[in-house]
C-alpha cells in the first residue's frame, strides 16, 4: 500500500531497523524493488532522481510506481536529491508521497528557507520530506581527513536545522560517498558523531552513498568486459553499526548498477543468438532482485511490512 515515508520510518526508528530505499529509472528496477519487498515482507521507499524522471518522464515512472505500491506491503514513492523547487512541487501534486530537499551545498540560511517552503507544500497534501545537512564526498572528490571532516553533519547546527523546517527525516554526512568507489583506505563512518545527532534531534536519519559495492558483483561484470576499474562500498558490519546509531534509512543505487551490468554483460556473452529484450533483461532483474533482498536482510526489515 501507498504510505509517507514518515509512516514507514517513524515504525522503524521506534524498532531500530532500517528500511531500504532503492533508486529505479526503468520497470526492470522498479520490479525488483517491489518483489524483493514482497517475498521478505518488508516495508520499502522506491526512488527517483531528477536524472531519473528526465531519463523516463515523471508520468510513465510514478505511473510504473504507483502499480508496485499496489502491493500487500507499505511502500513509498520517493524523490531523492530533489534540487528544482519547481519539480519539487511538481512531484507533490503528482502523487509522491515523499521528497527529499538537497539544500546541503546551499549556506545554512539559505537551505533552511527552501527546506521550510518544501515542508509547507509537502505537509498539506500529507507527503513526507527528506532535508539534508553537511556534505558528502562526491565521485572523484577525495579529499584531506580534515577537511573532508570539516563537511561532516554538526550536531548543533542539525539540531538547530530540523527545528527551524520542521522537516520529517533528516539526512546527514558522516563519512559515507556517492559512487562506486566510496573510499581510499577502509571504510571509517563517523559513529560518535552519529550517536551525538541521534540523541539530539531523535528522527529517522538517512545514509546516502551506503552502497555496499560487493566484490563478486564486480568481478562478474569485469569478467564480462566491464572495465569497472577500482571500487569500494560500506561493508556489511559498518551498516549494522550505523543502524544501531539510529539510521533508519539507506539508500542504495550503485549496487543495482553493478548487478544489472553484470547480469546483462554475462547473458549477452552466454546467449550471442538471443535477440528477445525479455530473455536479456530478465537475469538483469532476477540478480538486481538477490541484491536488494540481501541488503534489506542486513537493515533488519524483513516481516516489518
Ligand atoms: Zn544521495
Amino acid at each position: 500500500m501507498l504510505v509517507s515515508s514518515k509512516k514507514i520510518l517513524d515504525k522503524a526508528n521506534k524498532g531500530h531497523y532500517a528500511v531500504g530505499a532503492f533508486n529505479t529509472n526503468n520497470l526492470e528496477i522498479t520490479q525488483a524493488i517491489i518483489e524483493a519487498a514482497i517475498d521478505l515482507k518488508a516495508p520499502v521507499i522506491i526512488q527517483t532522481s531528477e536524472g531519473a524522471i528526465s531519463y523516463a518522464g515523471l508520468e510513465f515512472l510514478l505511473a510504473i510506481n504507483k502499480v508496485a505500491s499496489q502491493a500487500k506491503v507499505p511502500v513509498a514513492i520517493h524523490l531523492d536529491h530533489g534540487k528544482d523547487l519547481k519539480l519539487i512541487k511538481k512531484c507533490i501534486d503528482a502523487g509522491y508521497t515523499s521528497v527529499m530537499y538537497d539544500g546541503s551545498s546551499l549556506p545554512f540560511a539559505k537551505n533552511v528557507s527552501n527546506t521550510k517552503k518544501v515542508v509547507a507544500w509537502a505537509h498539506k497534501k500529507g507527503v513526507s520530506v527528506e532535508a539534508e545537512i553537511g556534505a558528502l564526498a562526491g565521485k572523484e572528490d577525495f579529499v584531506s581527513v580534515s577537511a573532508k571532516e570539516a563537511s561532516f553533519t554538526d550536531p548543533d547546527q542539525a539540531l538547530d536545522f530540523v527545528k527551524k523546517t520542521k522537516c520529517d527525516v533528516l539526512a546527514i554526512a558522516i563519512g559515507t560517498a556517492h559512487g562506486a568507489l566510496k573510499f581510499k583506505g577502509a571504510c571509517h563512518l563517523d559513529f560518535k558523531r552519529l550517536k551525538q545527532i541521534k540523541t539530539k534531534v531523535k528522527m529517522p536519519l538517512v545514509l546516502h552513498g551506503a552502497s555496499g559495492v560487493p566484490g563478486e558483483l564486480v568481478q562478474m561484470a569485469n569478467k564480462y568486459g566491464a572495465k569497472l576499474g577500482d571500487t569500494k562500498g560500506v561493508p556489511d558490519s559498518q551498516i549494522r553499526q550505523a543502524i544501531l546509531g539510529g539510521i533508519n534509512k539507506i539508500n542504495t543505487d550503485t549496487d543495482l548498477r553493478i548487478a544489472f551490468t553484470a547480469a546483462l554483460r554475462k547473458t549477452l556473452k552466454d546467449n550471442p543468438a538471443e535477440f528477445d529484450p525479455r530473455k536479456i533483461l530478465g537475469p538483469a532483474k532476477e540478480l538486481m532482485k538477490k541484491v536488494i533482498m540481501q541488503r534489506i536482510r542486513v537493515f533488519g526489515a524483513v516481516n516489518k511490512g
